[in-house]
């Protein structure tokens, strides 16, 4: 599969400091910012540094390093955001135009603090 990634999206921005974020945590690999419009009281995206659009794009072409590295962060965010197995979370990864992907950088959705509802067709 190849994928073709376009610099000019607005995470590449937010990664190269041409646009502002509201950081929740940043790794040598991964970073994890607040998302500008919040679906849920806890909405965190969840990004890697390097140049992949989607989900099976990171899971194929990153290396063992990025890929323990966004994970590792992934589970440091729920901690430090108090969800549980009792509280539970939603996570999301939109790809392309099946998916509905705004930003074409893959990225995590972390999404806690309420009941998340079923999800419908
Ligand atoms: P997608 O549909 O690609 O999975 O979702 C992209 C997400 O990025 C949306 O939830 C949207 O609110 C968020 N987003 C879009 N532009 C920005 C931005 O400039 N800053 C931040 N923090 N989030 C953004």
């Amino acid at each position: 599969m190849t994928y073709s990634y376009d610099d000019q999206n607005i995470f590449a921005k937010i990664l190269r400091g041409e646009i502002p974020n509201n950081t929740v945590l940043e790794t040598d690999h991964t970073l994890a910012f607040a998302d500008i419009r919040p679906q849920a009281p806890t909405h965190v995206l969840v990004i890697p540094k390097g140049p992949y659009v989607t989900y099976d794009h990171f899971a194929a072409e990153a290396s063992d390093a990025e890929i323990v590295d966004f994970n590792r962060t992934v589970a440091r965010i729920c901690a430090d955001a108090g969800i549980t197995p009792d509280t539970g979370a939603r996570y999301i990864s939109n790809a392309g135009p099946d998916g509905v992907q705004e930003v074409p950088h893959f990225h995590l959705h972390i999404l806690a603090g309420r009941n998340m509802g079923r999800m419908v067709a």
